[in-house]
């Protein structure tokens, strides 16, 4: 007996719902992860900009949208994101994690 999904999806790994065409999403939310506790390097930075450009949809999926986007302004202002902020996303994100990995 299987539960699985039977939509044809062709990939490998633990991202179920993820679009074959987006595999970067799961490395988008590491990096988001990252940049949790990180600095934000002009690199990172660049990479979830531009994945938001291509990819809309991706953040918001997770419900996380607009606090990505606050993180990323923040971090990259030089600041520290307030631990609220990162409370929040690590929970967001722990749990669309959990979700995937199922
Ligand atoms: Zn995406």
């Amino acid at each position: 007996m299987s539960d699985e999904h039977e939509e044809g999806k062709s990939c490998s790994g633990p991202q179920g719902p993820i679009d074959p065409d987006h595999q970067d999403c799961s490395a988008v939310m590491a990096e988001v992860w990252t940049l949790l506790d990180g600095e934000c390097t002009a690199a990172t930075r660049e990479r979830l900009r531009h994945h938001l450009d291509e990819c809309p949809a991706c953040l918001r999926q997770y419900g996380v949208e607009e606090r990505v986007k606050r993180l990323i302004a923040i971090k990259c202002a030089g600041e520290k994101a307030p631990e609220t902020l990162r409370a929040r996303l690590r929970i967001e994100i722990s749990r669309t994690t959990i979700i995937r990995g199922q």
